[in-house]
Formats: C-alpha cells, sequence, structure tokens
C-alpha cells in the first residue's frame, strides 16, 4: 500500500484543524432511490467503529420489519375497508327497509280510515234499519187491529156496529173500506219489508268491505312486522361491523405506532451507516491529502443518465430522493477513479440489496480537502465484480477501480456516482465531467 503523503501535496495546513471538524461534525444529506436505500439521514452521532455488518444487518431487519408492519397495515385497512363497505350496504338495506315500512304504514293509515267511514256507514244503516224495523212493527200492529176488526164484520157477529149504520150502502161502503185499508196495509207492509230486507243487504255489503279491509290490514301489519325483525336484524350487522371496525382501528393505531417506532429504528440505522461512510473518510483523512477539484471522466462510456441528483423514485415504503447519478452502461464497462484520492471504502457485495449492500460492490475514494476548504469524496456503485482497489489504497485519476455492473440494489447496468462535499451528497454532474 502506497503512502499517502507520498501521492498528495502538501497544502494549505491552516485548514487542516477545520477539515477534520468539519467531517467529524458534517450532518449527512443525500438521498435514496431504488438503486440506494441508504436514505438522507443526519448522522453525526452514530458510533462509527461498528462493525459494518451490524450496522447492516440493524438496517435490514428495521427494513423488513417495516415491510411486516406495513403489510398488517394494509391487511388490517382492507379489512377496515370491507367492514365500512358491507356497513354501507346494509345501511342502504335497511334504509331501502324503512321506506317501505313508511309506505305500508301510510297504507295501513289510509286503510284504517276507510274502515272507520265503513263502520259510520254500517252505524247509519243499523240506524236505518231499526227504524224500518219500527216502522213495520207500528203497520203490523194497525194492521192486526184493523184486521180484526173486518174480521168481526165478516163473522156478521158486530151486531153493535150493523146498529150504528143507517143504511146497505153504507154498510157495503164501510166493508169496501176496510178491505181497501188491509190490501193498502200489505201493500205497505210488503214495501216496508222490501226495504228492509235491502238495508240488510246494503249493510252486509258494508260490513264484508270493512272486513276485507280488516283482513288487508292484517296482511300489512304481518309484513311490516317482517320488516321491522329484518331491521333489527341489520341493526345487529351494522353494529357487529362498528365492533369489528372498533377493534381493526385499535389494531391499526398499534400498527402506526409500531411504524413509527420502526421508522426510528430504521432511520437511526440508516445514519449509522452514513456515519460509517463518513467515519471512513475521517479515518483516512490527511492533513496533506489535496483535493485540486480537477476532476476526471469516471467512466469510459455511458449513454444517458437514467436517474439524476435529487430525483425521486420508490422504494419500499417512502419517497426520497436520488443521491446520486445513475449513468447507465454496458455491463463491464471500466469505472476510473475522478481524482487522486484514498479508497475509504471497498465493500465486496454480500448479494444483499439494502443497507450497505444496497450499493453492491462499491468504492467511496477520499480525495481530501480543496483549496475552497470543503472535503471531497466520490462513491462508485453497483460494480460489476469485487473493487479493484482495497481500503486505504491510495488512486491516481483515471486509474480503473471497478466495472459497471447492476450488483446491490439495482435493476439494470449502470454506475451510481455520488459526490460528497463534507459528507453531504451533491449533484456529481456540476463537478465532474462526462465523456
Ligand atoms: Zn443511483
Amino acid at each position: 500500500m502506497q503512502d499517502p503523503a507520498r501521492v498528495f501535496s502538501r497544502k494549505r495546513l491552516a485548514a487542516l484543524a477545520l477539515a477534520a471538524a468539519l467531517l467529524g461534525a458534517a450532518a449527512l444529506h443525500g438521498h435514496a432511490v431504488v438503486d440506494d436505500p441508504v436514505t438522507d439521514m443526519p448522522a453525526a452521532t452514530a458510533a462509527p467503529k461498528q462493525n459494518l455488518t451490524d450496522l447492516q444487518n440493524r438496517r435490514d431487519a428495521a427494513q423488513r420489519r417495516l415491510d411486516e408492519i406495513k403489510a398488517q397495515i394494509s391487511a388490517t385497512q382492507g379489512r377496515i375497508d370491507a367492514a365500512n363497505q358491507l356497513k354501507a350496504q346494509y345501511q342502504q338495506q335497511q334504509a331501502a327497509i324503512k321506506e317501505t315500512i313508511d309506505l305500508i304504514n301510510q297504507q295501513i293509515e289510509s286503510m284504517e280510515q276507510q274502515i272507520a267511514e265503513l263502520e259510520v256507514l254500517i252505524a247509519q244503516k243499523e240506524q236505518e234499519i231499526a227504524a224500518k224495523q219500527a216502522d213495520i212493527d207500528a203497520r203490523w200492529a194497525g194492521f192486526k187491529e184493523r184486521m180484526a176488526a173486518m174480521q168481526m164484520l165478516n163473522d156478521g157477529g158486530s151486531i153493535a156496529l150493523l146498529s150504528n149504520v143507517t143504511n146497505m150502502y153504507e154498510l157495503l161502503t164501510f166493508s169496501q173500506t176496510l178491505e181497501d185499508i188491509a190490501a193498502k196495509d200489505q201493500q205497505v207492509l210488503a214495501e216496508l219489508n222490501a226495504e228492509y230486507d235491502e238495508l240488510n243487504i246494503m249493510k252486509e255489503e258494508l260490513a264484508a268491505a270493512a272486513s276485507q279491509l280488516d283482513a288487508s290490514v292484517a296482511q300489512l301489519q304481518q309484513q311490516k312486522a317482517d320488516l321491522d325483525e329484518k331491521v333489527q336484524e341489520l341493526a345487529a350487522s351494522i353494529q357487529a361491523q362498528n365492533n369489528q371496525i372498533s377493534i381493526d382501528e385499535a389494531t391499526q393505531q398499534a400498527n402506526e405506532a409500531a411504524l413509527s417506532e420502526e421508522e426510528k429504528e430504521f432511520n437511526e440505522a440508516t445514519a449509522a451507516i452514513q456515519s460509517f461512510l463518513a467515519a471512513q473518510n475521517s479515518k483516512y483523512s490527511t492533513p496533506d491529502l489535496y483535493c485540486s477539484l480537477n476532476f476526471g471522466f469516471p467512466i469510459a462510456y455511458y449513454s444517458r443518465i437514467s436517474n439524476g441528483f435529487g430525483s425521486y423514485g420508490t422504494n419500499n415504503w417512502r419517497k426520497s430522493a436520488h443521491g446520486g447519478s445513475d449513468l447507465v452502461s454496458p455491463c463491464g464497462t471500466e469505472i476510473y477513479a475522478a481524482a487522486d484520492g484514498i479508497v475509504s471504502v471497498s465493500h465486496r457485495w454480500g448479494g444483499g440489496k439494502s443497507g450497505n449492500d444496497s450499493y453492491g460492490n462499491y468504492v467511496m475514494i477520499l480525495h481530501g480537502k480543496a483549496d475552497d476548504g470543503n472535503t471531497y469524496a466520490t462513491l462508485y456503485g453497483h460494480m460489476n465484480t469485487a473493487p479493484l482497489v482495497s481500503e486505504g489504497q491510495a488512486v491516481t485519476k483515471g486509474q480503473v477501480i471497478g466495472y459497471v455492473g447492476t450488483t446491490g440494489n439495482s435493476t439494470g447496468y449502470h454506475l451510481h456516482l455520488e459526490l460528497r462535499i463534507n459528507n453531504v451528497r451533491t449533484d456529481p454532474t456540476k463537478y465532474i465531467p462526462l465523456p
């Protein structure tokens, strides 16, 4: 391994104290997209000497738990939505049935009014029948008297009557009158009886109509009772859904609390990784490590930038801005050190897609402090094979450090290029020329 002191020019010793302070206190800033879940977290306080694998495992575990909790939240929300949907259906059914009950109540009310009207008519008829009966009775009494008188006359036994008759004509007339009266009585009685019968028929018709209405009302009452029962059943179903929703909402609250807790853990684990990267730069920072800012091409060839710095993509559980530039390039394309420096991280990919493994095989190069007082580092992610350089090794601008690949959390061959100024990720294309 080369001594960095021999490789890099000695300059600006006065800035060293400041550089060390900046490295130590730097608030890390950068962003992740789908190929880079090492997210944007302040990280200065995390323990720099923590084992990287531990950090990675901690972050991976937090990620897994986050995914589980999110799945639970999603499932619980699904149940709540389903219960609410069911509840809405029940409420609709209930409303429809209540409308029907209202209609039935109106019908019953109307029929009961008709029945009351019929009962008045029936009572009237009964009065008329009673009156008719009185007429008949009265007529019948008179008729009987007159018939008795006629009988006496016919029997010839009414000497007293005859003695009052002054002549034969008078007697005949009297007899005829009696007969006429009797005939009239019979006619009137027959008429009265016919009217009486007619009244009774009318009364029976009214009673039949009332009875039919009573039957209809009874039928409607039964329908109403059935519907009332259905409304009660639906109310019970709605209550059951409400109970389920309450339980699920309590579960959801617990889930949300767990999610918040786990996000905190994830963020801390993420910050620890950023801290690790910062600590690695700090570890290799020496007073004579000078960055000229004269950056060169970091790659032999690329076709386009698929994902620029600061762009937003979705990762598993939240959106955050991209911390570098993705240069689309064929597999195996040479990757160059953008400037002289010391390899502060040389990571051999462990096969994972998150945590420190999200960069796949990757290299970070510390370039040192520039005249502007800031400390510069570059990071090269997703290399096809293990890096060609090792941690602590001095590299020179243009040196091949690895080849384009798609290791780690990546979906296609590209170089994920980061520029870190005082450990804060910045748009690399503003400093580093591209072929
Ligand atoms: Zn990227």
